[in-house]
């Protein structure tokens, strides 16, 4: 039997726990990144207002040209982070252009997600460490200012450069990149792998998925994914801490402390999230041989004001987006719906269509020779699973 093998990339997220002087590095390579991210920015929109065509490219070899006679602190930390900073420029131009994001940006310090990127030829991840690059180098040069004896030894030992790792990497396979990033006051590195492996086709039935907010996720053979409990719980500590913030006094530190500790909050609840839509993807992906899903309203999504909802559109876009990769796994066919097709406000089974509101929760068919009753996230299910088949059909002839 042939088989067929798949490149898939997959990103491990693993905690760092950096020494004080290490911490001390890598917030100093965020901080470079950030001011490279927010010089490009400028100098993007000045090229812009004089008429010309600015392009990240270039705009790297400009700022790599001037780099050593004006920001020679930039040589601290390592070029990746050069690299990084103006491949995010890039990218967020491109997501602006296409429509899929708002304008760029400046970052601020504190309110923007600190991080730098790391290429595959500049660090190496062992069994429990990662070798930053210029880390060891920097400490180095720290303790000479501090007046600490560097022995010949000390700048020999590449431990130096070591940052410890809560955990193996692990995938095997040919790494891609890494990004270290703080969260919530603590620091993870995510490292990009290429994974080669068989694919394992499914034999399953045919299934549409209604993902939406009220419960997560409604198959169209009636399996039903809830938010869960816990979050509800924990979202109400949220307003609760939210509360406390806006009594604690500006710059004083018990608001530095309410700060973080809901951080610290919103952490835990986007762990949570994503264990639940990992499971659910991987239920679907495992049991079922072709999927419909809906195409997310992504401009909708940004011009959305409420904040806790845009929690739950990204969410939607990130369940799909596993859907999508584990699918790959097993070669199955995942086939998205139009966000125009009227999946919610159709009956499934006379095809009638009425409207609808948010909040009723069951679908009543008004044609009097069909008058379907049942779950809303149902017939919206069984809807989506009609129209992806009916496309699908259509791309293969
Ligand atoms: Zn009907």
């Amino acid at each position: 039997m042939e088989v067929t093998t798949i490149k898939v990339i997959k990103a491990h997220k693993i905690r760092l726990h950096p020494t004080a002087e290490q911490e001390e590095y890598l917030r100093r390579a965020c901080g470079t990144r950030r001011f490279i991210f927010n010089w490009g920015l400028a100098e993007w929109q000045r090229q812009y207002q004089a008429g010309e065509q600015p392009a990240a490219f270039a705009l790297k070899k400009q700022f790599n040209a001037i780099r050593g006679s004006e920001f020679p602190w930039t040589y601290e930390v390592t070029k990746c982070v050069v690299e990084g900073a103006f491949d995010d420029l890039g990218n967020a131009f491109r997501n602006f252009f296409a429509k899929r994001a708002k304008y760029p940006q400046f970052k601020k310090k504190g309110r923007s997600q600190e991080s730098f990127y790391l290429a595959n030829d500049k660090f190496t991840v062992g069994d429990h460490w990662v070798q930053v690059p210029l880390l060891g180098e920097f400490l180095v040069r720290q303790r000479e200012a501090k007046g600490e004896p560097i022995t010949k030894r000390t700048r020999m030992k590449r431990n130096l450069g070591k940052v410890n790792l809560a955990e193996k990497l692990r995938f095997s396979g040919k790494i891609m990149g890494a990004t270290i990033r703080q969260e919530a006051g603590w620091w993870f590195l995510s490292v990009q792998v290429e994974v080669v492996s068989a694919q394992t086709p499914v034999d399953g039935p045919p299934v549409g998925i209604d993902a939406g907010f009220m419960r997560l996720a409604t198959l169209s053979d009636d399996t039903r994914f809830e938010n869960q409990k816990p979050l509800r719980h924990l979202l109400a500590q949220v307003r609760c801490l939210n509360k406390q913030l806006a009594r604690r006094q500006k710059g004083s530190k018990n608001r530095e402390k309410t700060k973080r500790k809901l951080a610290r909050l919103h952490y835990r609840i986007r762990c949570l999230r994503d264990d639940l839509l990992h499971k659910v993807s991987y239920y679907v992906t495992e049991r079922y041989g072709f999927i419909g899903l809906e195409s997310l309203n992504v401009r909708g999504m940004f011009q959305n004001r409420k904040r806790a909802l845009s929690a739950s559109d990204a969410s939607l876009g990130k369940l799909a987006y596993y859907i999508e990769t584990k699918a790959q796994a097993h070669g199955t066919k995942v086939q998205r719906v139009g966000r125009f097709f009227p999946s919610t406000k159709r009956c499934h089974r006379c095809h009638h269509v009425r409207e609808i509101d948010e909040r009723e929760r069951i679908y009543i068919c008004f044609n009097s020779a069909c008058g379907w009753v049942g779950d809303r996230d149902l017939n919206a299910a069984l809807n989506i699973l009609e129209e992806a088949l009916r496309l699908a059909s259509l791309t293969v002839q």
